[in-house]
């Protein structure tokens, strides 16, 4: 079982999401990019790693592997193709870690390796997604090597995960995406209040993260594709009508790059 989930600041903005067993003795930390705040962490509260979990191959997510294996011997779980990596994941896979099981999503687009993590809540109080740089709150990845339809396909399937599921994402863009998301989807009133809850947690130094998914559908953008308000700007920006969701989701994903 898991007693608390703790966001590990990281380089500029990134969080290294720290899962703590509920005997207290072992922590599992998810894409350790740098081994210094984790190692740190570890250290002061006399907590070993037993395992590891990367959700794709990106340095800022797998930099810490090569130390944390030297000093702490954790299980590494991921995609095939990481140094590091003692055991690939593929779609569907299951994998326990702290007593608790997660499966496997590959969802691919940011990267083409990416996977994400889901434990449907039966030993936690919520079920929990850890999603990498695929979903952000109100927004989602860059598509550095996947389609706009795979990364559309991609968060389909979170979005057919029970909406309370806490989502945590690896990068606070919350603010910026929110700026994004509110030039996109002016008419939507949950984008307002939500501008107005997650500024006030900034100010007080707090993450914006978890987000949950039901929050995510009521104002991610990327989730929205299908409305006809989404459906409106893309077809603004290409100006010509847009109906394809797909496409919708494209040329919201390109705007967004240039924002
Ligand atoms: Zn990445």
């Amino acid at each position: 079982m898991i007693s608390r989930i703790h966001p590990l600041p990281a380089f500029r903005d990134n969080y290294i999401w720290t899962l703590i067993g509920d005997d207290g003795a072992n922590a599992c930390v998810v894409d350790p990019g740098d081994p210094a705040p984790v190692r740190e962490f570890l250290d002061s509260r006399g907590l070993g790693l037993s395992d590891i979990l990367i959700t794709h191959h990106h340095h800022d997510h797998t930099g810490g592997l090569a130390d944390l294996i030297g000093g702490y011997q954790p299980r590494v779980y991921g995609p095939a193709g990481i140094a590091g990596v003692a055991e690939a994941l593929r779609e569907g896979s299951r994998v326990a870690v702290l007593g608790v099981e997660f499966t496997v999503f590959e969802v691919p687009g940011h990267t083409l390796d990416h996977i994400a993590y889901y434990h449907d809540g039966s030993a936690h109080r919520d079920p929990l997604l850890f999603c990498g740089d695929t979903l952000f709150a109100a927004g989602c990845g860059r598509l550095f090597e996947g389609s706009p339809a795979q990364m559309l396909a991609s968060l389909r399937k979170f979005t057919a995960l029970p909406p309370a599921t806490a989502v945590h994402c690896t990068h606070e863009y919350t603010l910026a995406n929110l700026a994004f998301a509110v030039a996109a989807d002016p008419d939507n009133p949950a984008l307002r209040s939500r501008v107005e809850s997650e500024r006030k947690k900034r100010e007080q130094g707090r993450p914006t993260l978890p987000s949950t998914l039901a929050l995510e559908l009521a104002t991610n953008p990327f989730l929205r594709c299908g409305e006809a308000a989404l459906a409106a700007s893309a077809g603004s920006r290409l100006g010509r009508p847009v109906t394809d969701e797909t496409e919708v989701f494209a040329a919201i994903r390109k705007w967004k790059d240039q924002f």
